[in-house]
């Protein structure tokens, strides 16, 4: 059977993080990266826009700023990223504040999808001259701590340390995990909202900042802006009973002035935290996009804000070729989002679309689509034994699916957190 000093399950950053810092700190360890899929299934293949400042993807939980900068420092110094400029800056914040609301100034880049597959092949290609075996296409299925060996779905394997970064889709899988580990965990926080689509000119402040950060009260900020070719997607989720609901997201190619299709979609979220007796958030999310899903024949929810705000439910007449009519860049079921959504979260969320008009004027305009759900479930929160993440002798968690992370930057920078870790047992 074969041993390795680490293995590394997932692709994404949270993986590259910890197999870079490895090789940087020990550069003869024996490494292991396995991925279900061939490459990366999250942001960096999404999109790949890249925030560099605190606290923007690094959950409070477990980050303060100066740990975060620390750690970002060597993310910057490894991705040399081109970090975009902004403009108006101070004139946004201002009317803003006037708002109660606020508007960070992060240090942002934008690969653009496919960018984003550019740069995870090359960090591939350099991690496999650097001594690395991948393995694509396996999925690691079980977990025997005392034997120190992991089953996929190919053979058996040993470790002396292991790192399982399987992101927010393997978030079941590492629930697995953690019940074949006898790890406490919980999952009380998810963000629930919408995402919206519009053309530029009513949203130009992407002009002006890629991906403006907009906290607005309640706990409702914008989140993932795309622009320029600009598309919303589907992700698939299945309940452990196998049905399966969907969650909007978003992204964009890289920029185009020849292919760009006018467009502007970001989310609105707001993160709901629960107390007992529920225990489970993702159950929670998990009822709510199956509730969106049976509304929409299978499909994500879409409304124009001209038939939310009269309260109409929008139908396929709605999306036409109407002179104040886009096309929908993804094919959801025309409805009535305010059926399907949770009153609270809803009120919240058409106060922050208020807000942000106010700022940016525009956003309201008739023809501006809802997409609902777009839901989050970031809150695995196990109980960790020290500072790199550690949930058991030599076996290490990191990135979104442990809740360590919530964007590119910080499932990197939890990798090389958790390597720290790792490194002692080789
Ligand atoms: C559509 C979309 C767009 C996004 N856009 C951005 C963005 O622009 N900027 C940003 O900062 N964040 C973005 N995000 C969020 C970003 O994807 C995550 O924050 C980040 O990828 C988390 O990194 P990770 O390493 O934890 O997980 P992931 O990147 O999800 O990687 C986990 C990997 O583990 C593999 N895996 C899972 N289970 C197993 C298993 N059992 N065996 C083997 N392999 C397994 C998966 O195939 C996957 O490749 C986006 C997410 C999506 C879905």
């Amino acid at each position: 059977m074969e041993k390795y000093d680490a293995i590394i399950v997932g692709s994404g950053p949270a993986g590259m993080g910890a197999a870079f810092s490895i090789l940087k700190r020990k550069k003869d360890a024996r490494i292991l990266m396995l991925d279900k899929r061939s490459y990366s299934t999250g942001g960096m293949r999404n999109d790949c826009k890249m925030n560099f400042t605190f606290p923007i993807g690094f959950p409070f939980e477990y980050w303060n700023e100066e740990d975060a900068n620390r750690y970002l420092d060597e993310v910057i110094e490894f991705l040399q990223p081109n970090i975009l400029s902004k403009s108006n800056i101070k004139t946004y914040q201002a009317r803003a504040e006037r708002l109660g609301c606020s508007l960070l100034e992060i240090k942002q880049t934008h690969l653009g999808t496919d960018g984003g597959l550019e740069l995870i092949k090359e960090l591939l290609k350099k991690l496999s001259e650097a001594g690395v075996t991948l393995s694509l296409g396996e999925e690691m299925l079980t977990i025997d701590n005392e034997k120190k060996i992991i089953k996929t779905d190919k053979r058996e394997i040993r470790y002396k340390s292991i790192l399982i970064a399987p992101g927010r889709q393997g978030f079941h899988f590492l629930q697995d995990v953690m019940h074949q580990l006898n790890i406490k965990y919980m999952d009380n926080i998810i963000d629930v909202g919408i995402r919206v689509e519009t053309r530029i000119e009513h949203y130009p402040i992407v002009k002006d900042y890629y991906d403006p950060k907009f906290y607005f009260k309640e706990k409702v900020r914008t989140f993932c802006t795309n622009s320029g070719n600009a598309h919303v997607v589907k992700e698939k989720y299945a309940t452990e009973r196998g049905d399966i609901w969907y969650s909007v997201n978003g992204h964009a190619f890289k920029a185009d002035e020849s292919r760009n299709n006018g467009l502007v979609n970001f989310a609105l979220l707001k993160t709901v935290r629960f107390t007992e007796p529920l225990a489970s958030g993702q159950c929670f999310a998990e009822h709510l996009g199956l509730l969106a899903a049976l509304m929409g024949g299978g499909k994500p929810l879409m409304q124009r804000v001209g038939d939310f705000r009269l309260g109409r439910r929008s139908k396929a007449a709605t999306f036409n070729g109407d002179l104040y009519d886009f096309k929908p860049s993804l094919d959801a079921c025309p409805s009535d989002i305010s059926l399907a959504m949770p009153s609270k979260i809803l009120r919240y969320i058409w106060s922050a679309m208020k807000n942000l008009d106010t700022i940016v004027p525009g956003v309201l305009h008739p023809s501006t689509i809802m997409y609902y759900p777009e839901i989050k479930l970031y809150a695995n929160k196990p109980e960790y034994k020290d500072e790199n993440f550690q949930v058991a002798e030599g076996v290490f968690f990191a990135g979104d699916g442990a809740g360590t992370s919530r964007g590119i930057t910080g499932a990197w920078a939890s990798g090389i957190r958790a390597s720290e870790g790792m490194i002692r047992y080789f």
